[in-house]
């Protein structure tokens, strides 16, 4: 696992003046605001803060066909960057490379006060969010430790929000991201976890319709798919009942038909019934549990209606038929 180290404490670390996350009097939605106005109020609060300031103007983008792209441009030179990177990363993770692009670009000049204009207001919450111990991206630890030593040279950096697309000469021209072609830049492993994640589960959701046609049959026509999460996980059920549904679910219970089988006793009946004692039998015919099976109002002989209720396992019905079960269990 990749580390990550800083020369002091992250929660020490203070961006307050670094990081710019509002323009004040921009409260609205952009569509509901005036776009000239909108731009006026851009320009007389970098005027105001960032006046005397070098400006660079970064943008990650993603194209309809999930291509990645940053940009870095810079107005005084009126040079501009484009890096491609891979599609797999998310827009945040190509913005944060561009404020890191940026920042690199600033270490290569001379000392003075910089401004990077990005209007990605999430890559710099993120950002927020680090300092204050929030487990974030790694692209994010080595932008913070950047920043960090930068504070303590004769460079002054400040990363100020902008609203994308409202005509403000250099957010404009980054916005070119789109058709950077140029080096490639890999994602990091954890950008890319939810695809390993995916292509996990469609590789075991194929394996359990394959092995279901031999193996498993009763669980398939329970649960068709794999899920993502346990059904349980956020239940109110009792341990006694989970238990139960698994069991059902996977049709393994230790019942005198599954016993029989395995040789610990000599007849596979139902003590009370005389009748091959398996799950089914349990679940609708034995007379031990009569009284509660009456209560939950199904037709259980009902073709594959023990199955519908299993199925969805928090249900009330499902509930009863734990019950019914346990019940039968308690009494033989
Ligand atoms: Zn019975």
């Amino acid at each position: 696992m990749e580390m990550f180290s800083l020369c002091t404490w992250i929660s020490y670390v203070d961006f307050s003046s670094t990081l710019y996350l509002v323009i004040n009097c921009i409260n609205k939605a952009k569509h509901q605001c005036n776009t000239l106005k909108l731009t006026q109020i851009c320009e007389n609060h970098r005027n105001k803060y960032h006046g005397d300031f070098y400006r660079l103007y970064t943008d990650g983008s993603k194209d309809k066909d999930k291509n990645s792209g940053i940009a870095l441009f810079d107005p005084q030179t009126n040079g501009y960057v484009k890096l491609s990177i891979d599609q797999n990363v998310s827009i945040m993770f190509a913005e944060l490379i561009a404020i890191a692009e940026a920042i690199a670009y600033i270490k290569s000049l001379r000392s003075g006060k910089y401004v990077i204009m990005t209007d990605s207001k999430s890559a710099l919450y993120h950002l927020a969010r680090c300092i204050s111990t929030f487990p974030c991206s790694p692209v994010a630890y080595d932008l913070i430790k950047d920043l960090y030593k930068l504070s303590n040279s004769d460079k002054i950096i400040k990363i100020q929000w902008i609203p994308s697309h409202i005509g403000i000469f250099g957010n404009e021209e980054s916005g070119l991201a789109k058709s950077a072609i140029n080096d490639d830049l890999y994602p990091l492993y954890s950008d890319c976890l939810y695809i390993v994640k995916s292509k996990c589960s469609d590789m075991w959701n194929v394996y359990l319709d394959e092995r279901s046609l031999t193996k498993s049959m009763w669980y398939k026509t329970i649960q068709p798919y794999i899920a993502k999460s346990p059904w349980f996980v956020e239940s109110t059920l009792s341990r006694s009942d989970i238990v139960t549904a698994l069991r059902l679910q996977s049709g393994h219970i230790p019942l005198n038909g599954f016993l029989y089988l395995i040789g610990k006793i000599n007849s596979p009946n139902c003590t009370e019934c005389n009748l091959k004692e398996y799950l089914y039998h349990v679940m609708v015919k034995c007379v031990r549990n009569a009284v509660e099976r009456s209560v939950l109002q199904v037709d259980l002989y009902e073709l594959g209606k023990s199955n519908c209720i299993l199925a969805y396992p928090l249900s009330e019905e499902a509930k009863m038929l734990y019950n019914i079960v346990k019940v039968a269990l308690r009494r033989r």
